[in-house]
């Protein structure tokens, strides 16, 4: 269970951004898990939208949202169909959901989606929140086996 309220940085308008208390997120749906964040790293994208309130043809718009969308965190609660994460597991996050559904996604190309959306990038909230939901599938569970293996370290 969480065990403290949300809170996030959230991004009104060009240059004003703070942290700030925010809606916990509900139950995850069934295939979905409830993440507490641990760590995420600042991207150029975030300072663009910070400054200047758009990077490309993304633009801020009258909603706050929140940003940050490169994630290390921790599972909290796990949808009923989802069986490759338990509470207590660390993962890294792909903030990235497609869906699931066109030729893209369907030949291991769900990167070039049409419909693809992304954390931080309105109106999608980002992840430098104490909690948020995702799609379970693009969470990546840590291991210190393999990551000693393949990189050298755990
Ligand atoms: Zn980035
Ligand atoms: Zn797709």
């Amino acid at each position: 269970m969480p065990s403290k309220p949300n809170q996030a940085f959230v991004l009104r308008a060009p240059n004003q951004a703070k942290l700030e208390p925010y809606e916990m997120p509900g139950d995850p749906g069934p295939d979905e898990v409830l993440c507490r964040t641990l760590a995420v790293g600042i991207c150029g994208s975030d300072i663009h939208y910070w400054r200047d309130g758009k990077v490309g043809t993304f633009i801020l718009g009258n909603e706050p949202f929140v940003l940050g969308h490169e994630t290390a965190a921790e599972i909290v609660r796990c949808g009923k169909n989802v069986l490759h994460l338990k509470p207590g597991d660390r993962v890294a996050v792909e903030p990235t959901v497609s869906c699931g559904d066109c030729d893209y996604c369907l030949n291991d190309q769900y990167n070039l989606c049409p419909q693809i959306t992304c954390h931080a990038t309105p109106p999608i909230d980002g992840t430098l929140q104490h909690y948020f939901i995702h799609t379970a599938k693009y969470c990546f569970k840590y291991d210190s086996f393999n990551c000693k293996k393949n990189f050298g370290f755990n």
